[in-house]
Formats: C-alpha cells, sequence, structure tokens
C-alpha cells in the first residue's frame, strides 16, 4: 500500500516540477524577443533598464562604456616630453622609449612645456599592459590617456604593440649626429680644471723639523 502511494506522489511531483521548468522556459522565451537596453552602466536605473534578455547585437550595437574606464592606452606625442617618467612606473616594461637629447629647446606642448628630448622611439606594448593606468598618472603633460577603445583583437600578438613616435629614420640621424657634435664641441671648449691640490712648489708649505739634532 505505501509503494502504491509513492508511485503516485512521485508522479506528481514530476508534474509539478515540469511545469515549473516550462513556465519559467516560456517566460524566458517570451522576454528573448526584447533586447538589452544600450544604456551605459553609469546612466540611472540601469538595472530597472534591464528587462530583456537578448545580449545586444555587438559588434552592430554596443554599450557605452564607462567614462574613467582603463582601455587602450594613446600617446598624444606632440605634447610629451619624452621624461620617462610613464617607463620607469610602469609594473610590465611595456612602455619602450628612445629618447635623443636636444642642445636646445625645439618646442613647446600645448600646456607651454619646453620640449628638449626627442622621442626616436615610443612603443607601448598592449599585449603586456595589464591596465593599472600607473603611467597616465605620472606622466606630467597629461599626453597619455587611456581612450574608450576596447576591442583591439588581433590574429597576431605583436600587432598589440603600438608606435606612438613620428620621426623618421633621416630625422633620428640627423638629432643624434647634433647631440654627438653639440657634446663634442662642449668637451674642446671646457676649461681645463687643475687639480685643487696641485700647488705651485714655492706655495707649497716648507716642512720645517722641531727636533734638533743631536751635538757632535
Ligand atoms: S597601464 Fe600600467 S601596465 Fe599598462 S602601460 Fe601603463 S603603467 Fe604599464
Ligand atoms: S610620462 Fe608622459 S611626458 Fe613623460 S615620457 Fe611618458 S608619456 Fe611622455
Amino acid at each position: 500500500m505505501e509503494k502504491k502511494n509513492s508511485y503516485w506522489s512521485d508522479i506528481a511531483f514530476a508534474t509539478k516540477s515540469l511545469t515549473k521548468g516550462l513556465a519559467l522556459t516560456f517566460s524566458h522565451l517570451l522576454k528573448s524577443r526584447k533586447s538589452r537596453s544600450k544604456i551605459s552602466i553609469q546612466e540611472e536605473g540601469y538595472f530597472d533598464h534591464q528587462s530583456g534578455i537578448a545580449t545586444v547585437q555587438y559588434p552592430f550595437e554596443s554599450i557605452p562604456v564607462p567614462d574613467h574606464g582603463r582601455y587602450k592606452l594613446h600617446n598624444e606625442i606632440e605634447d610629451c616630453i619624452v621624461c620617462d617618467k610613464c617607463v620607469k612606473v610602469c609594473p610590465v616594461n611595456c612602455i619602450m622609449i628612445e629618447p635623443i637629447r636636444s642642445a636646445e629647446e625645439f618646442g613647446k606642448t600645448s600646456d607651454g612645456t619646453s620640449k628638449r628630448i626627442y622621442a626616436a622611439k615610443f612603443d607601448i606594448d598592449m599585449g603586456k599592459c595589464c591596465f593599472c593606468g600607473l603611467c597616465t598618472t605620472v606622466c606630467p603633460t597629461e599626453c597619455l590617456t587611456m581612450t574608450k577603445e576596447y576591442d583591439f583583437s588581433t590574429f597576431d600578438i605583436t600587432d598589440h604593440n603600438f608606435p606612438f613616435g613620428n620621426m623618421n629614420p633621416t630625422e633620428i640621424e640627423e638629432k643624434k649626429k647634433a647631440w654627438d657634435e653639440h657634446q663634442k664641441n662642449k668637451m674642446t671648449a671646457a676649461p681645463v680644471v687643475s687639480n685643487p691640490t696641485d700647488q705651485p712648489t714655492s706655495a707649497k708649505p716648507v716642512f720645517k723639523p722641531r727636533i734638533k739634532p743631536p751635538q757632535q
């Protein structure tokens, strides 16, 4: 008798859970006719607008990214003073700079800072970058910034190395030569500094023994 009861209660339980599951599936099916709204997570009542469960049709449509997100880096090279701070602070060494010094100021950045170093090379390897944002916070001229570009996937990882330098090989060679020349001229024009310990013989202190020589 007990077995018979259990048989019917199992069927009732299975029917109930099947109905519940199908109801949930159908409710999702109905909701999926509506796509998620393309509003930024920073918008007021973001979650109230997320009744649709179908994702947005990326890349034909996309959700706006937050203003202070960390995405692809950009260096406005005309405003870069090649100070090397970003290189020093980067925890994964993904910024590579080749500086060439100039004998004189050759321009100013948009905020009026003097430019005295050329960037023969300014590469950022976004394949190594951990998006910590430290380089952007130390940059004195604010030329290094995070853009809103997040989709820069490639088939070849070496394509993640982004060069920002804008000098051609001839210019690089010229600037290097000019600096070497400047250094050479400086060396030849520099006055010969005498060793302060080298004093004329006459000025040398005369040693006078205080001990009397023994009497004969
Ligand atoms: S965001 Fe961080 S890891 Fe990326 S380049 Fe800047 S300092 Fe380096
Ligand atoms: S910290 Fe800024 S100004 Fe200095 S080298 Fe880096 S990008 Fe250029």
